[in-house]
């Protein structure tokens, strides 16, 4: 019997404010630990919330993004449990009426189109932070930062709707690249901006109940959730497979060891005994604002992906990876117009941008070649001043220097030979000193053309017109006896 697994995501985004959602403390990452707190965030007794306008805005942005009904009216409410970087007690999330439900999201994996439907978008506060390591005494006391304490978090519910780990794998990073574009999340994986849990199950191929699920927590790469993903859904398989039953659980992923543990068992689950948060009236929001919100929107990258295909004319390929990044997207358009030519400049911003970027571990953007001095270089290879293997070697005296293109073709002497004298000398060069070669050519070994065009490419640096190089050797190699 074959299984099919079926995944749900829980993600968690932090919303990109200056202050957080219940009181005027900073959000910056990275301060001193319980600088940015306050007696709101500490959850001192007889402090009260005071919602953030900002974070009800991002959120709407967020939820027309995800293509949503924002709700007229939701309700904040206490979800109650104990954790030691949980000070009042309680979290103030969403949870009967969230602030958003009923959207979808279309994305794509291995060259398919899905849809995702996403169950609900609602506002809750993030915990602190319990730090185990990095003390002296560490391995008697756990520390407590409350910097995070009340950071603006959405949480994104989708429906069971993804049906492999590369699947779940390629609408996460979809998603993330949405919620960048709009400006409501950094994308910032690693300082935990953006983390995701998955509601994992199998079930026999071809059959509509649902398994048992369990779910893994805290995902913060995309290589991470396809990873634990590929474990669970293939411990799972096993598991059923030999007869056994799934256990209801919370689990975690162990990067290190390359599988998921358990963490808890839903036996031990909390009643997290939600109630409407007694401080906070329900969020009414005028339907007006909502749909204000919504003309706000930028082009979104699914959106952007499709026009990229219809005025550039470029592959379907091209057209998701420059818009993955809507950095990169806005890169690309402004080389293309400058340059004029859109594929070449997605040629080169996808080909030798991003591996330099990779290897540098930096933004493309950050790179020190502007959208001009691309098109500049595009430019002369379109005009026939330079050859494209000289353009290589001119695009990276670019990356060294910061010189425009024409200015180190002139300098270099780079500028394609178009002069038959100049070409002429050196293919009867290359002839004379190839004797060989030109025998077994002229004997009817075709490929010794190729061979000996090469050879003059080299001898002048590439920069002699091929074509002229072809003529010319075509001639002297046939009209000499
Ligand atoms: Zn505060």
């Amino acid at each position: 019997m074959s299984f099919e697994p079926v995944i749900g995501l829980e993600i968690h985004a932090q919303l990109l404010t200056k202050t957080k959602i219940f009181c005027g403390c900073s959000t910056r990452f990275g301060a001193p630990p319980n600088t940015q707190v306050c007696p709101v965030c500490l959850g001192l007794p007889g402090a009260l919330p005071v919602l953030n306008q900002r974070v009800v805005e991002f959120g709407t942005r967020a939820a027309h993004a995800l293509g949503c009904t924002v709700q007229p009216v939701s309700i904040f409410a206490r979800k109650n449990y104990f954790y030691p970087d949980l000070p009042k007690g309680y979290q103030i999330s969403q949870y009967e009426r969230p602030l958003a439900t009923a959207g979808r999201v279309d994305y794509e994996s291995g060259g398919a189109a899905r849809t995702v439907g996403i169950t609900r978008v609602h506002l809750e506060e993030d915990a602190g932070k319990s730090l185990h390591e990095g003390f002296p005494d560490s391995d008697r006391y756990t520390y407590l930062d409350f910097n995070r304490s009340g950071v603006p978090l959405i949480e994104i519910v989708t429906e069971p709707d993804l049906r492999s780990a590369a699947d779940a794998s390629d609408f996460f990073s979809r998603l993330r690249a949405i919620l960048v574009a709009i400006g409501v999340n950094d994308g910032n994986m690693e300082e935990g901006s953006l983390r995701c849990d998955a509601n994992v199950s199998v079930r026999p191929a071809g059959t509509v109940t649902f398994g048992v699920k369990a779910e893994v927590k805290n995902l913060n790469s995309f290589r991470h959730v396809q990873r634990a993903l590929e474990y669970e859904i293939a411990r799972q398989t096993a598991l059923v497979s030999e007869g056994g039953r799934v256990v209801q659980e919370t689990r975690l992923w162990d990067t290190a060891a390359g599988r998921t543990v358990s963490m808890r068992s839903k036996e031990e689950a909390h009643d997290y005994r939600y109630f409407p948060e007694p401080d906070l009236p329900p969020l009414e929001l005028d339907p007006a604002w909502i749909e204000e919100i919504r003309e706000t929107l930028p082009e979104l990258p699914d959106a952007r992906r499709r026009r990229f295909v219809e005025q550039y004319a470029l592959p379907e390929y091209d057209a998701g990876v420059l818009t993955q990044s809507g950095d990169v997207a806005d890169y690309f358009e402004a080389a293309a117009a400058a340059a004029g030519n859109a594929k070449a400049a997605s040629n080169w911003v996808m080909g030798d941008l991003m591996r330099k970027a990779n290897e540098d571990g930096v933004s493309l953007t950050s790179l020190p070649m502007t959208p001009a001095a691309l098109a500049g270089l595009i430019r002369l290879v379109d005009a026939g001043t330079i050859t494209s293997p000289v353009a290589k070697e001119v695009f990276e005296k670019m990356l060294a220097s910061g010189r425009p293109a024409d200015v180190i073709v002139s300098a270099e002497g780079l500028a394609r030979i178009d002069d038959d004298a100049a070409i002429e000398a050196a293919v009867r060069q290359v002839i004379e000193s190839n004797a060989d070669a030109v025998k077994q050519y002229r004997a009817g070994k075709q490929q010794t053309f190729g061979f000996l065009v090469g050879q003059v490419m080299k001898a002048t640096r590439g920069k002699a017109s091929p074509a002229r190089v072809n003529a010319l050797m075509r001639s002297l190699l046939e009209g000499t006896p």
